[in-house]
């Protein structure tokens, strides 16, 4: 990575604003999975033994703009104080009077987390004006919210306009070093599998990763799409009738870049988009009115797991059906079972985030791959080729 480190810094008696992607669920104040703020300690910790005081800035939750208390960050900083050794403050607002007293009553080597960056509307417009009045409250910015980093918002990029230098933290270098290391210098055979519901959302991606990979496994309700593209009968399966003909293109330009593009063999279908509906399983060309695909089948499922386990690189992003159904998850759970294989045999594995992170958890194979990105939308993005605005405004080296 070409842009400044935290690492480069020397953090004495300096104050550090840094952007951490906090935006945990949170229910009747209490955290579910605190992943997001465990992530963010190997940053926090190194201002802190530095002898730096850390300014918190995150967002949580789509407040739109208003101050709502269910979007507070007051429990997240109660929830870090019993993760770190210092003291950790809260500011009741993240600009103005209270926001100020707050960092000032903190002294070096504590913390003061800030409320909610999006109870102000200026947040999402990357409000100059904004981004001014959040810069005021240190000497340094350091970008740690990979999750957030797709975005131009003020405490993302627009800040760097005004606080610099603006540094990358440690999470955030992690994240890209994984994903620039695999798209650019990856070894081979690099394997990339998309699932998810929408082809649309995954066009980005399969155009940029067409000229990289060696396979693209693509599963999911993107998959019917592909399949009406071929002349198949897809029943009711998801379909989006706009992006038909550019399913065809694709899978043209994968012939001509010699991208061998693998798309289920067989379907579990249902008849109604419920757990307990009645199920069979079918061929690619088996697919009856009345019936819905909602997960790969079996062969699919061996056949995608073993391309998977012998590759020495692979992507995941997406589910490979409704995998929040017990009845439609063996897909998705078989993908998620051949990347811990693949890890095993030595490959570098990479979950984008989203919910493949849900599906690996839930498969308690999280630990079985080597690394699972805290950024869904930002990993997409990435994988799409587009530049981050959280990582281009930080300083060059
Ligand atoms: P995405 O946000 O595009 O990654 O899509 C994830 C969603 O796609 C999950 O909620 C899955 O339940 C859904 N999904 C995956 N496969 C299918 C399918 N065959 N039919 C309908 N929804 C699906």
């Amino acid at each position: 990575m070409t842009k400044l480190s935290l690492k480069d810094l020397d953090l004495k008696g300096k104050t550090v604003v840094m952007r951490v992607d906090f935006n945990v669920p949170i229910k009747d104040g209490v955290i579910g999975d605190d992943n997001r703020i465990r992530q963010a300690l190997p940053s926090i910790n190194h201002v802190i033994e530095a002898g730096g005081k850390l300014v918190l800035l995150s967002h949580l939750g789509r407040p739109k703009g208003e101050r709502k208390p269910e979007f507070s960050l007051k429990p997240v900083a109660g929830h870090l104080q019993s993760l770190v050794s210092c003291n950790v403050h809260f500011g009741e607002d993240c600009i103005g009077d209270q926001a100020r007293k707050a960092v000032e009553a903190a002294k070096a080597g504590e913390i003061v987390v800030l409320e909610n960056v999006r109870f102000h509307p200026e947040e999402t417009k990357n409000d100059p004006g904004f981004s001014k009045q959040l810069a005021e409250h240190g000497d340094i910015f350091v970008n740690d919210a990979f999750g957030s980093s797709h975005r131009a918002h003020s405490s993302v990029a627009g800040i760097t306009e005004h606080l610099q230098p603006a540094a990358a933290g440690y999470l955030l270098q992690k994240e890209i070093e994984y994903l620039q290391n695999s798209v650019e210098n990856p070894k081979r055979p690099f394997v990339a599998v998309l699932g998810g519901a929408k082809v649309s959302d995954k066009i980005g991606v399969i155009e940029n990763l067409i000229t990289k990979v060696n396979t693209i496994i693509i599963g999911g309700g993107m998959t019917y799409t592909f399949y009406k593209a071929q002349g198949l009968p897809i029943g009711n399966s998801l379909l989006e009738e706009d992006k038909v003909e550019l399913a065809g293109t694709l899978l043209e330009k994968a012939k001509s870049n010699n991208v061998n593009i693998m798309l289920p063999v067989d379907s579990i279908v249902g008849r109604e988009f419920k757990e307990d509906t009645e199920t069979k399983t079918v061929a690619q060309d088996g697919i009856e009115d009345g019936w819905m695909a909602m997960d790969i089948g079996p062969k699919s499922a061996e056949l995608f797991g073993d391309e998977i386990k012998d590759a020495k690189t692979v992507i995941w992003n997406g589910p490979m059906g409704v995998f929040e159904m017990d009845a439609f998850a063996k897909g998705t759970f078989a993908v998620a079972g051949a990347m811990s294989t693949a890890t095993e045999n030595g490959a570098i594995t990479i979950i984008g985030g989203g919910d493949s992170a849900s599906a690996i958890k839930k498969a308690g194979l999280e630990d079985k791959v080597s690394h699972v990105s805290t950024g869904g939308g930002a990993s997409l993005e990435y994988l799409e080729g587009i530049e981050l605005p959280g990582i281009a405004s930080l300083t060059d080296k």
